[in-house]
């Protein structure tokens, strides 16, 4: 087999995970980021202050229903028992503010409604007396809402919300956005219903430098991509962000980007690692509280993040796809620009402009590493690779 060549543009989880397998193979890898640490936006880093692991670009709680993924990343890492519990501020149907439970489950109906129902009860309820059921078949995330909890779940719990997170209105985003969440009509309080969910022990940042770390492979940190350099390589795997590939000469595809303002706090801030604000005039989305990701650790001290969404300006770091309207346009020409580009692979969230989460992520990058080293080996003819399905 002739060793290839390889450049993985981002030290993500994409490429950590391709360029291991490539590495694997016998090839020989480069990993090139921007950044000044691998991980990407699943970096974890350490508090100086405080001891406690960071998320620096956001809470990420691992779940996976994928059997593969999941010993995948154990193999790494060892894995800690970790249940994600979310807690909201929001007014009750009375206008009182409180503390409720999410997802919406049969605690947050109760205490929102003031109400001591039943499971069945509570369904009846909210079938028969809340939710819309004329909408046959919803497709937007206000129709989705109203259709599955009412109006009145729906602007506590999620329009505020949504309109802070995401710069539009309930009414311009898909449907897709809200299936991430459940309603259930009993007291199971656990936000996935993953099979499998827990934090890495040291970290993310610990995890992805043990995918990366392999005799084949070397990583460059703080080394920008230029396009020009495709050509010194056998391929390209690159998991920036689509648009930026081609210089954004289409234009520009839209993204949330997220500030953080980061606060102490001796003790215990909230009680809970991620509490949300669903209220509009409450100018954050939610509060993050490191030490409760970690709860196996004890610290005395503790870091806590106010999350504020906006729009992302050139130089941002682009954390969601947007994927409106205007931008699926704009999505299908740069998906045609990258089908029309020869030795190059777009991976990963920025890559594709999807909503993917760490587990999908992996899962694509293992299959789509799996194939082109089938192809690699099979001959010397390089395979009329595509992008990843977007
Ligand atoms: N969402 C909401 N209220 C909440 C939590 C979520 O309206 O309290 C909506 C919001 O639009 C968000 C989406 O549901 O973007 C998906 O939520 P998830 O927790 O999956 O978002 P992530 O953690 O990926 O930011």
């Amino acid at each position: 087999m002739t060793q290839g060549k390889f450049l993985m543009v981002g030290a993500g989880l994409s490429g950590a995970v391709i360029g291991r397998h490539l590495a694997e193979a016998g090839h020989q890898v480069t990993v090139v980021d921007s950044r000044d640490h691998i991980g990407g936006n699943c970096h974890t880093r350490r508090d100086a202050d405080t001891g406690v692991m960071v998320h620096v670009y956001g809470p990420h709680i691992f779940h996976t229903d994928d059997a593969e993924v999941w010993d995948y990343v154990n193999g790494f890492e060892t894995f800690k028992p970790y249940k994600n519990r979310v807690k909201t501020t929001s007014q009750d149907a009375a206008g009182k503010r409180q503390v409720f439970s999410l997802p919406v489950n049969l605690h947050t109906i109760n205490q929102f409604f003031d109400k001591t129902m039943r499971p069945d009860e509570a369904r009846a309820f909210i079938t028969q007396e809340q939710a819309d059921t004329s909408i046959a078949d919803p497709q937007t995330f206000e129709e989705q809402a109203m259709r599955f909890v009412g109006r009145e779940l729906y602007e506590a719990f999620f329009k505020g919300y949504t309109i802070k997170q995401w710069g539009c209105q309930p009414s311009e985003l898909p449907a897709s956005i809200l299936k991430r969440l459940p309603v259930r009509f009993n007291y199971d309080d656990n936000y996935f219903f993953h099979k499998y969910q827990g934090m890495p022990e040291n970290g993310y940042t610990a995890m992805i430098g043990k995918i990366l770390d392999h005799p084949g492979l070397t990583v460059k940190l703080e080394t920008v991509f230029d396009r020009a350099q495709t050509g010194e390589y056998d391929h390209v795997f690159y998991s920036g962000p689509l648009d930026g590939y081609f210089g954004y000469e289409l234009g520009r595809l839209g993204y949330r980007t997220l500030d953080f303002e980061r606060f102490t706090y001796d003790g215990d801030y909230q009680g809970c690692a991620v509490m949300n604000y669903g209220e509009q005039e409450v100018p954050y989305t939610r509060i993050t509280e490191h030490k409760h990701f970690s709860p196996w650790e004890d610290h005395a001290g503790s870091v806590c993040y106010r999350e504020f969404s906006r729009a992302a300006e050139p130089g941002d770091i682009p954390y969601y796809p947007i994927r409106q309207v205007a931008e699926k346009a704009l999505l299908g020409d740069y998906v045609k620009l990258s089908e029309a580009t020869k030795g190059v692979t777009f991976v990963g969230r920025l890559g594709t402009y999807r909503y993917l989460d760490m587990d999908v992520t992996i899962r694509e990058a293992l299959d789509t590493a799996v194939e082109f080293v089938g192809h690699w080996t099979a001959g010397t003819a390089m395979p009329a690779f595509q992008s990843a399905p977007l």
